[in-house]
């Protein structure tokens, strides 16, 4: 389950993993605002690219630094 708060009305929302295997629009059931896409929310979950690169090469810069 995945929780989404409308910026719209405040309204929470909570995503079932059925609606997120469609691929339409998730919308408010309060107010119908366009809240997120399924892809958007999956990226929020999964650790963005840059973070991970980041530790990449953090790890990278100990190894390569002299003790
Ligand atoms: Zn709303």
């Amino acid at each position: 389950m995945h929780h989404i708060e409308c910026p719209r009305c405040g309204g929470h929302q909570t995503a079932s993993a059925e609606a997120l295997s469609s691929p339409e629009a998730i919308d408010c059931q309060i107010c119908g605002e366009f809240l997120a896409t399924r892809q958007a929310l999956s990226e929020r979950e999964s650790p963005s690219l840059f973070v991970q690169s980041c530790l990449r090469s953090h790890a990278l810069l100990r190894v390569m630094t002299p003790a």
